[in-house]
């Protein structure tokens, strides 16, 4: 007599998401269990609950929330999970405030496969590890195929900004200079460049990366930062006509100081993208008095050595009667208005 094989043999663990990994029950479970618990951390018996209760830090706390939904998932210099952990405590830095815990909400659309997942929280795990904070809650809600794109990510963070640290537009001063902390736009190319399948030479990496050490650096060597604004999905441009505009201030900048990398340059001129307007994940924009500034460079150049900061202008005077206008000096001695995008020059760029 020969073995009769099972009848209805178990089903083998899922190697995709599937509609019941979002219905709340064992499937759910067993998902938190087996591919998040094992890469983000499994919270003690005790704190299994509904929220994280966390210790207070010094000073006044922050809060902030993004999402994130990225395609492709995996590009050169980063991935969606590095890009939600450092694009949120980038945020918390750009306040002064240190970053202490992070939260985070999974979109997966059924049929994503869990392998992905798992690299995409190896990442997160790697970039919170990087810059010393915790990802102490979560979710996860599933979408039926064809109504997500594999996995979105919305993220939630919570540091702590010291008493006396006043950092925004309000600050910015006629005179101050403004730091850009390096080389422009790469982000906004690298995923061009995946998406077009375009051979672009001097291969184009993305600039995604964390401010934490950077802003922590400044702070500690007694900078007076006035303003911080990271650079994202519209750039410089966007960043600066921002700060002009809630800080009622001219800005004035010299077009040839500010850094773009003869890559992301003929890729912009060849798609006739304004280079300042390009996305980045990886760079600041300081504002400091003229006495810090020399310092600022310094800093900022052994805080991030792959990336190059350069004073590339000053804030001009305070405006009162209209909102503030970022005016560009051309290599040919004229001036011009520096507008941000009007929509949207790259889709799902973060
Ligand atoms: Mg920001």
């Amino acid at each position: 007599m020969t073995d009769v094989p099972p009848v209805c043999p178990l089903p083998g663990s899922p190697t995709h998401i599937e509609l019941g990994h979002g219905g709340g029950g064992r499937m759910t479970r067993r998902l938190i269990e087996d591919v998040f618990w094992p890469v983000l951390g499994e919270p003690p018996g005790a704190a299994r609950h509904d929220g994280a209760v966390v210790t207070a830090g010094a000073g006044r706390p922050v809060l902030t929330t993004d999402a994130f939904v990225v395609r492709p998932l995996f590009f050169p210099g980063g991935d969606i999970g590095r890009l939600a952990v450092f694009g949120t405590v980038n945020d918390l830095a750009m306040c002064g405030a240190v970053p202490h815990h992070l939260t985070a909400s999974f979109i997966l659309e059924e049929g994503f496969e869990l392998e992905e997942l798992r690299r995409v929280l190896r990442s997160m795990r790697q970039a919170a590890d990087e810059v010393g904070v915790a990802i102490v809650a979560g979710d996860t809600k599933v979408v039926e195929r064809g109504h997500g794109d594999r996995l979105f990510i919305a993220m939630s963070g919570l540091g702590w900004v010291a008493d006396g640290v006043e950092i925004g537009p309000a600050r910015v001063a006629p005179g101050d200079v403004l730091i850009v902390s390096g080389d422009i736009g790469r982000h906004g190319i690298a995923i061009l460049a995946v998406r077009e399948n375009l051979a672009l030479s001097g291969d184009i990496r993305s600039d995604c990366g964390e401010l934490v050490s950077s802003v922590n650096a400044l702070l500690r060597a007694g900078v007076d930062v006035h303003c911080l604004r990271d650079l994202t999905r519209g750039g410089l441009a966007t960043a600066l006509w921002e700060i002009a505009r809630d800080g009622a201030i001219d800005l004035s900048l010299d077009e040839q100081r500010i850094p773009v990398s003869p890559g992301v340059r003929g890729a912009a001129e060849l798609f006739g993208f304004e280079p300042a307007s390009l996305p980045c994940e990886g760079r600041l924009v300081a504002f400091v008095p003229e006495r810090d500034a020399a310092r600022t460079l310094e800093i900022l150049a052994s805080a991030a050595p792959d990336a190059v900061p350069v004073a590339a202008g000053a804030a001009r005077g305070r405006v009162v009667e209209r909102p503030g206008r970022v005016l560009l000096r051309t290599a040919f001695g004229t001036e011009r208005e520096l507008e941000p995008p009007f929509g949207e020059l790259l889709p799902r760029i973060c």
